[in-house]
């Protein structure tokens, strides 16, 4: 772990740097509070810091007030105050202004050891949380089976997205995917083949799109994909590459394999901003209706979505 020394006194800069190098920490050295600041910005910067109280220009209660301020944002900055035995009294308002714990200078070796124990075991805890709630987060939003967005997270993006190109005056290309005869490859080839194909389908998919497309699991074996920036005729000629990648190889697993192929929806939106998520998906929904009424393999594309979705119609 990283330790930053803030202390305008080359000899306690030393000094607390040998121990910590020989208790197998990294150390950052500052001179001064601001030059601690400027560190702390960068980005993988310490964030356990040894700071001492008086320094000539930023002082260390500013510092940790800035740090707290700012460190809603960002990772937990531990910060143990070094105080002289006069500051003693004064240790209440370091602890208010944010400072974790404090020592009074000079201190002992072990009692600096101790504190920083206790410093990195915080930081551990908070690093653990902080990967938890992300694995959380992800399984929140990610579809456990392809590992691709989920229906909620690829519907927020089509939200976000339908509202960034209305205020930048652009259109948004969507693409509704379904596997064709997918019942019957769970049939023939087994449940366990069927899963292994929607995966490889979700990463040719995925493959296929710019960083900045989306694709997610819509339902089932219905994949739905977000072309920002698409007009008809280029999201037209990307949902073609996309059904082809699809239906060009066929998916292998455990010996067995098979040419699965998809039939696709395309809709786009308005640049006017008339269109609303909801009709976008039914125009979509319509299109896939159409694909697979004419034949499967092959995409559809709908001008205006019909006062009954497709879906609604099937069933
Ligand atoms: P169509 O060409 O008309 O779309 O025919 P289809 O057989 O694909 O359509 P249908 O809606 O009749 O069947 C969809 C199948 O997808 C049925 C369901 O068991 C299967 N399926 C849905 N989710 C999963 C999954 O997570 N794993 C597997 N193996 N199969 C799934
Ligand atoms: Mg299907
Ligand atoms: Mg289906």
């Amino acid at each position: 772990m990283q330790a930053l020394v803030v202390d305008d006194s080359a000899v306690y800069r030393k000094l607390i740097g040998d121990h910590l190098r020989s208790w197998s920490f990294g150390v950052t050295l500052a001179e001064s509070g601001s030059e601690a600041w400027q560190i702390l910005q960068q980005p993988d910067a310490p964030k356990l810091v040894l700071l001492d109280w008086v320094l000539p220009d930023l002082d260390g209660i500013e510092l940790c007030q800035r740090i707290r301020q700012a460190g809603s944002s960002g990772p937990y900055v531990y910060v143990i105050l070094l105080t002289s035995n006069e500051g003693r009294q004064n240790m209440l308002d370091a602890m208010q202004a944010g400072a974790d714990d404090y020592l009074v200078k000079p201190f002992d070796e072990l009692e600096l050891k101790a504190r920083l124990l206790v410093g990195k075991r915080i930081l551990d805890l908070q690093e653990q949380l902080v990967s938890a709630r992300e694995s959380m987060r992800h399984a929140a939003t990610h579809d456990s089976l392809t590992g691709l967005m989920n229906r909620g997270e690829i519907l927020g993006m089509l939200q976000r997205e339908l509202e960034r190109a209305r205020r930048e005056h652009k259109p948004v290309g969507v693409v509704l995917g379904d596997v064709d005869h997918f019942k019957s490859v769970n049939d023939t080839l087994g449940h366990l083949f069927g899963d292994e194909a929607l995966r490889e389908l979700g990463r040719r998919l995925r493959a296929q799109l710019r960083v900045y497309d989306g694709v997610g699991r819509y339902g089932g074996e219905e994949f739905l994909m977000i072309l920002p920036s698409c007009d008809l005729p280029n999201t037209l000629l990307r949902a073609n590459e996309l059904r082809e990648i699809v239906g060009s190889t066929p998916v292998v697993c455990s010996g067995e394999e098979r040419l699965i192929t998809m039939s696709m929806g395309v809709a786009v939106s308005n640049t006017d901003g008339k269109n609303e998520l909801e009709a976008l998906l039914n125009q979509a929904d319509a299109g896939l209706y159409a694909a697979k009424e004419n034949g499967r393999n092959r995409i559809e594309h709908f001008t205006s979505a019909p006062k009954k979705t497709a879906r609604a119609r099937k069933s």
